[in-house]
C-alpha cells in the first residue's frame, strides 16, 4: 500500500475507482479545484491498474505519481487490490473501509457504473465503495479494520462513468463546473504515457474535451463534470438552493444571447 504523503492524517475529500486514471478521467477538474478551494483531497486506486497490454508495474505507480502532482491532490493509496478480478466481497471491503477509518473523510466520490465494453472492475470497484462506506462505521469489529475506530463517511457522490450500460435513474445529478481547471485534467491524463501515447491521447483529449463540454453546456459552463447523489437533494429554502451559487437553475448565458432558458 502506497500514500503519496504520510503527514496528511484526515481527509476531507476521497474518491475512489478500481484503476489509477479512472478517477483522472472522471473527475480530474473537480478533484483539481477542490484542492484550490482549499479541501484536502486524497485518491483511492484499488488495483495497481496492472497488467495491461504497454504497461508495468514501475510505470503505472510512477505515472499515478504524475498524475497526482498535476491535480494537486494530497494523498494518493493504492489498495493493492487484484486488477482484472476485482471483485467485491468482504476483504476488499475491510481493505477500504479501514482507510476509510484512518483517514475520516467527509464526503466519498465513488466512480459508479457498468461498463460492458471495458473493465467489469469498474462495476466491482462501485459496490465495493458503497458497502465500504457502510462497513467502515459498523462497532464491534476493530481486528477486520486493523484496529480503527468505527467512522461514517457523512456523504457519498457518484461520479459517473460516461459509458454506463443502463438507461440509469440516478437521483439528483448535478455538474461542476471545471472550466479553470479543465487544463489540469488534461495534463494528469496525459502523464498515463503507458496507457496513451501520443496518437491515442489525441483521441482521448478529444473524447474527453467533448464530453465535459457538452456536461458543462448544460449549465452554461465552458466545461463541467457530472455527479449525483444517492438521494434527492434536501432543502429547507427553495429561493436559496436556486440561488446558492453556479448551480444547474442559473439561466445559462451564451456571447450574443441574454438568458438562454436551456435548462
Ligand atoms: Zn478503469
Amino acid at each position: 500500500m502506497s500514500t503519496s504523503n504520510a503527514t496528511v492524517d484526515k481527509l476531507d475529500v476521497v474518491a475512489v475507482a478500481p484503476h489509477p486514471d479512472d478517477l483522472e478521467i472522471l473527475c480530474g477538474g473537480t478533484l483539481a479545484k477542490l484542492v484550490k478551494q482549499g479541501y484536502k483531497v486524497g485518491i483511492f486506486d484499488l488495483t495497481s491498474g496492472e497488467p495491461t497490454p504497454r504497461g508495468s508495474l514501475e510505470t503505472r505507480v510512477k505515472e499515478a505519481e504524475a498524475a497526482r502532482f498535476a491535480l494537486g491532490v494530497q494523498v494518493r493509496v493504492n489498495l493493492q487490490l487484484p486488477n482484472r478480478v476485482l471483485m467485491d466481497g468482504p476483504e476488499a471491503r475491510f481493505r477500504l473501509a479501514t482507510e476509510l477509518r484512518r483517514y475520516r473523510p467527509s464526503l466519498l466520490i465513488a466512480a459508479a457504473g457498468r461498463t460492458p465494453a471495458a473493465s467489469p472492475d469498474h462495476h466491482q470497484g462501485h459496490l465495493i465503495a458503497e458497502a465500504s462506506r457502510f462497513y467502515s462505521q459498523l462497532t464491534k469489529w476493530d481486528e477486520r479494520f486493523d484496529h480503527t475506530a468505527p467512522y461514517r463517511v457523512p456523504h457519498l457522490v457518484y461520479a459517473l462513468m460516461p459509458t454506463d450500460a443502463e438507461q440509469r435513474h440516478f437521483h439528483s445529478t448535478f455538474v461542476i463546473d471545471i472550466s479553470e481547471t479543465m487544463e489540469q485534467k488534461l495534463e494528469a491524463i496525459r502523464a498515463y504515457e503507458s496507457q496513451f501515447d501520443a496518437d491515442r491521447f489525441v483521441k482521448v483529449k478529444h473524447f474527453i474535451s467533448c464530453a465535459n463540454g457538452y456536461q458543462g453546456a448544460r449549465c452554461g459552463f465552458m466545461y463541467g463534470e457530472q455527479f449525483a447523489l444517492p438521494h434527492p437533494v434536501g432543502a429547507d429554502d427553495l429561493y436559496k438552493l436556486v440561488h446558492g451559487g453556479k448551480g444547474a437553475l442559473v439561466p445559462v448565458q451564451l456571447p450574443g444571447r441574454d438568458h438562454l432558458p436551456l435548462n
